[in-house]
């Protein structure tokens, strides 16, 4: 028998917890491994008509529906992570995601009436590491917009992102430093100025998000035997209140769950999770990247949605799955 939705969320000190997807995307173009990143952006007009953008890594990017359906394909290179920030005086979300077969950003504007994507960038957005992973970072204190990119390598750029004049999306380097080993996946916390970046065999370093902050980290969260993080820590996403609370969420791949950290502080564990089959959707196993936001999205995801990758989808290629935030944080 299926076991009822946790509206209440997951008591915090819980470990493998257990929750399940009510809505899974439509597979990925591409078959093997291929499904990656999603990032959601929440519509402020209607959010029951927010988006997930997410990345097939062999071949393009995604914009599904929170039903899960596809509303476009853009096949235009290896896409590997993905992010979504609303950047004042655009007229649509600006989404950035790293591009592997060429080692370039990609920036493509989100028009939020039709969820379609379109490139708009102005070129040249071609870092000197091997670009990994990414994520974005818009400053409090400038409003400038920043995305970092990681590598197997461990180096880390930081690129300011600037309309070019007419629309399109330029940049310049500002900023490096080095972890010891593979980063993917990281996330900034936009309101405090900080990046968080997993090095994948590691642990979860936070870092200054300021072109002049120190290339110095501290680790929050180590990977370890018995967990609750394993290798490879994989996706990273923030859930925010305006109080400065909230949750930083990590990709285990290792042990096939989902470690809850405190936003705040020094990052203290609060939960880990595992998605697990059974309301007509399968279970994720393998999870790779992740986003999580925590806003109303109407009647099917009341206090918000976490989407994570899932590398075994029981009926076709890789997908993503959906879980509403209510099964899992604590209230
Ligand atoms: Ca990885
Ligand atoms: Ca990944
Ligand atoms: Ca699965
Ligand atoms: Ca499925």
């Amino acid at each position: 028998m299926d076991a009822p939705v946790r509206a209440q969320g997951l008591a915090p000190g819980t470990v493998n917890g257990e929750v399940r997807p009510t809505v899974e995307t439509e597979p990925v173009p591409s078959d093997g491994d291929a499904a990656d990143d999603p990032a959601v952006w929440v519509n402020p007009d209607d959010p029951t008509r927010s988006a997930v953008i997410a990345t097939d890594k062999k071949s393009g990017l995604l914009v599904y529906d929170l039903d899960g359906s596809q509303l476009q394909y853009l096949p235009e290179g290896e896409f590997n992570n993905v992010d979504v920030r609303t950047v004042p005086g655009r007229s649509g979300p600006l989404v950035v995601a790293g591009e592997r077969s060429g080692n370039a950003i990609g920036v493509f504007e989100l028009e939020p009436g039709s969820r379609q994507l379109r490139n708009v960038s102005a070129g040249g957005l071609e870092p000197g590491v091997e670009v990994y992973g990414s994520c974005l970072y818009l400053s409090p204190d400038t409003g400038r917009l920043y995305v970092f990119v990681t590598s197997k390598s461990g180096d880390v750029e930081q690129w300011e992102l600037v309309d070019d004049g007419s629309g399109r999306v330029a940049g310049q380097q500002v900023r490096t430093f080095a972890l010891d080993s593979q980063t993917e996946g990281c996330v900034a916390d936009d309101e405090v100025g900080q990046v968080y970046v997993s090095e994948e065999a590691v642990g979860i370093w936070k870092l200054g998000a300021e072109p002049g902050d120190p290339g110095e980290g501290t680790l929050v969260a180590e990977v370890a035997d018995g967990g609750p993080l394993a290798a490879d820590v994989e996706g990273l996403t923030l859930t925010t209140r305006p109080d400065g609370t909230g949750y930083l969420i990590a990709s285990s791949q290792g042990n096939d769950s989902l470690v809850v950290y405190a936003r705040e502080g020094d990052n203290p564990f609060v939960l880990s999770f595992r998605i697990l089959g059974g309301m007509g959707v399968d279970g994720v196993t393998h999870a790779d990247g992740v986003d999580a936001v925590a806003a109303d999205l109407g009647p099917a995801f009341p206090s918000g949605v976490l989407v994570v990758q899932d590398s075994e989808n029981d009926e076709g290629n890789q997908n993503f799955k959906l879980v509403p935030l209510d099964q899992i944080l604590p209230g």
